[in-house]
């Protein structure tokens, strides 16, 4: 308890922006669109302005914006019903040109050229989209372009989204190797348990690691306009700090949020783990949805975190329906996830070799399989700083 009392501490953090080399910026729907009229162009200048004066002082800065289904159902004048899939893809579709196009001219008005990057969950996820997606935000950040990136949300069904620009944001903050993420939303930052509901809830203005505790003050629920509530907050707390990227929860509300944080308004930071996972790692540790989980008993739990890697003997339990060179959860034999890592054999292989020992698994395969379920070189085990694994 001693920590999480220090975390009540009400000591305000002071920051300058200035230390930040690479800063992804994520705004919320919210911030940027009034149902009623649309695009809040006042808001957007102030904030293009405030990414022009921090790009002046040799910042490179990444936008990744949400917006494009409001505004465009502001424009299509649908603001009042609920949206059918197809309906939202097609309003996302409106939107997003519009959103696109202020977004160019506002930066521009700053000295900034900037392109737009829309994302489907594969292009993070699989690891040779994700590479070639790299390769062309850092392509434009060498130009001196600033990315403007969302969801591709008119092709994105359910099974195949984001579905929030939280965990999006986090996820192209630390493929960019950013060192900062700065979420912009309709909240000032991590309470100790919702504000609107708790009136004894407290503000947190340091959170030093993402513990269970932490998360449990997250809670599920989302405001009206923009997906992502406090917990996709936190997830992207856990996908950036492990990956070494720190993170600010703000309220945007504000005119020219940025400043308002270097003058002191209210901010939770997440600090950045001391041992980040770095390269390769990182895309293991930050995949959103494992596509399988393996329950290893204690054994290997130990051997994981001195550096083994993990083999089928340790194995007790195998679920879920992968493929050879998905990512797995790896689980303590009490449930808790303790390493992610890209398992090196087929749902059904894996099942017939948990438990073996390595002699033993040729025979049962019918061929000569490789000695390890996870070799460690793919392996991502939680540290000290990481409850999870992240
Ligand atoms: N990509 C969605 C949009 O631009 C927003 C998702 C979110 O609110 O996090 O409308």
């Amino acid at each position: 308890m001693g920590e999480v009392a220090a975390m009540h501490a009400p000591t305000a953090v002071r920051l300058s922006l200035k230390s930040y080399r690479r800063i992804t910026v994520k705004i919320g729907s919210a911030l940027l669109v009034d149902r009623a009229t649309g695009l809040k162009r006042d808001w957007l200048e102030a904030l293009a302005a405030d990414v022009g004066r921090l790009a002046a002082g040799g910042a490179e800065i990444l936008v990744v914006s949400s917006g494009a289904i409001a505004l465009g159902r502001t424009i299509l004048g649908l603001s009042r019903k609920a949206l059918k899939l197809e309906e939202s893809q097609a309003a996302a579709a409106v939107g997003q040109i519009a959103l696109a196009g202020a977004w160019s001219d506002a930066l521009g008005r700053n000295g900034l050229k900037s392109g737009q990057i829309l994302l489907t969950l594969g292009d993070t996820e699989e690891r040779r989209r994700y590479l070639n997606a790299r390769a062309t935000v850092s392509t434009l950040l060498k130009m001196k372009a600033v990315p403007v990136i969302n969801e591709n949300d008119t092709v994105a069904t359910s099974e195949i989204r984001y579905g929030d620009n939280d965990r999006l944001a986090a996820r192209v903050a630390t493929m960019m190797g950013a060192d900062l993420l700065v979420l912009l939303s309709d909240i000032d930052g991590l309470y100790t348990a919702p504000p609107a509901r708790d009136p004894n809830a407290a503000f947190l203005p340091l959170v030093e690691r993402i513990t269970p505790e932490i998360e449990a003050m997250a809670g599920g629920a989302a405001s009206e306009l923009s997906r992502g509530g406090m917990r996709t907050k936190i997830d992207a707390g856990k996908i950036a700090t492990a990956a070494g990227t720190a993170m600010i929860i703000t309220a945007g509300q504000r005119m020219s949020p940025l400043s308002a944080i270097e003058r002191g308004e209210r901010f939770t930071l997440f600090k950045p783990s001391s041992h980040p996972v770095k390269g390769y790692k990182t895309w293991i540790a930050g995949q959103l949805e494992p596509a399988g989980h393996l329950t290893v008993d204690e054994g290997a739990a130990k051997a994981l975190n001195s550096g083994k890697s993990l083999l089928p003997a340790g194995v007790k339990r195998v679920s879920g329906n992968f493929s050879r060179g998905d990512t797995v959860a790896i689980l303590a034999p009490d449930g808790r996830e303790i390493a992610r890592g890209l398992v090196a054999y087929d749902a059904v292989d894996a099942l017939r070799i948990a438990g073996l020992k390595s002699a033993e698994i040729d025979n049962v395969l019918g061929y000569h399989g490789r000695s390890a379920m996870i070799h460690r070189d793919d392996l991502v085990v939680g540290d000290a700083d990481q409850a999870d694994g992240g």
